[in-house]
């Protein structure tokens, strides 16, 4: 049996006359970028995660980027964040020509260990980035005390959860800008680039909207330095039709990791999950020792697997300038080298599933 880590295929082949609909529809009507199918799903998304303003930018980079700058970071500044991350999240930080200074993440969840953050706090830090890795909640209501006593804005990176909640409320809506990425093998992902910021601030949703558009209100006016980062109208009407399945395919990734859960949780480390947490299980991440041997182990065997992330960001050469230590992290060193991400995605079957607990009970014996 063959198992892939993500089939993007057979995920549109089962809405496929709903998309074909969709996208002709675009082409034929002339009207390409920011349009009304833009402007219709910013509505929808606001209204699903329950945010005043949603607003459609290129990518999820740039919707970190577009959210740091409208949070008022700028060259000089520090900004706090996890190094277990994908790296657009420190480089969003570089843009502005700030600094990230980076956090060690807590064993269970892998989220930053907000136990650790007030010790990184200088004159010169701004903001706090958290991450919502792999569709978990990082411990919201701590960095907001934190934040609220230092006077710094955070900014969520949402960009593994959409859809999911920290008691009761959505991600991406817990803070002064919620970022999200629409890229294909994202949880909701369009046919390209395309990126999300929810807000419930008024002013940044309004900066945001003049950053995203060359710095300008109105047409050849521009008030400030701004970026091309607009969403187009065959991303937006796409991810209209895949708004209408979030749902129900966040609960297929629950119950096929609650199915994981039952046949690995003596034979791996499984996800934690904390009771305050809707988990979306954008990754199924397991702890393995011997990672290099289970990745050859699950190839000979048919599975594809991956590693979020094989490298904490610290120890990237692009960020060696910054001259982190990696003793200073010790938990991210330690789980750079044993997660791995298992097959899960809501058509995932239950054979195949069968097959990777079966494959991988084999190899720990
Ligand atoms: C995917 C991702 C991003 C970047 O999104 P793009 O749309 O690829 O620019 C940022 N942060 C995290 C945690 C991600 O997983």
């Amino acid at each position: 049996m063959k198992v892939s880590l993500l089939d993007l295929k057979a995920q549109y082949n089962t809405i496929s006359d709903e998309i074909n609909k969709a996208v002709l529809s675009v082409v034929a009507s002339g009207e390409y970028v920011l349009g009304k199918e833009v402007r219709a799903f910013e509505a929808e998304a606001a209204s699903y995660l329950g945010a005043k303003f949603a607003i459609g930018v290129a990518s999820g980079t740039d919707a970190l980027l577009l959210s740091l700058l409208a949070a008022g970071v700028s060259k000089g500044d520090e900004v706090i964040t996890t190094p277990f991350t994908f790296i657009a999240t420190a480089e969003a930080i570089s843009y502005c020509g700030a600094t990230p200074v980076f956090v060690d993440i807590t064993p269970d969840t892998y989220n930053i260990d907000v136990s650790k953050i007030e010790g990184k706090i200088t004159s010169k830090t701004k903001a706090i980035l958290p991450v919502h890795l792999y569709g978990q909640s990082a411990d919201m209501d701590e960095i907001s005390a934190i934040a609220h006593k230092h006077g710094l804005k955070v900014v969520e990176d949402a960009a593994q959860g959409f859809g999911a909640e920290y008691k009761g409320k959505k991600l991406g809506t817990l803070s002064s800008a919620g970022c999200f990425s629409f890229f294909p093998t994202k949880n909701l992902g369009a046919y390209g680039d395309g990126g999300m910021v929810a807000t419930n601030d008024e002013a940044i949703a309004d900066k945001i909207i003049v950053l995203r558009g060359h710095g300008s209100r109105q047409r050849y006016i521009h008030d400030m330095i701004g970026y091309n980062s607009r969403l187009d109208e065959i991303q937006a009407a796409i991810l209209r039709v895949k708004l209408r399945y979030i749902d129900k395919w966040n609960e297929a990734r629950i119950s096929k990791a609650e199915r994981y859960n039952k046949f690995l949780n003596k034979v791996v480390i499984t996800p934690f999950k904390k009771r305050d947490n809707k988990h979306i299980y954008h990754q199924y991440s397991v702890r393995v020792k011997r990672r290099d041997n289970f990745l050859d182990y699950m190839k000979d065997n048919g599975v594809s697997v991956a590693v979020h992330y094989p490298i904490p960001i610290f120890n990237q050469s692009c960020y060696k300038f910054l001259n982190n230590n990696s003793d200073d992290f010790p938990v991210s060193t330690e789980i750079a080298g044993e997660i791995v991400s298992l097959p899960i995605s809501p058509e995932l079957s239950d054979e195949e599933l069968v097959y990777v607990c079966e494959r991988i009970k084999g190899f720990t014996l």
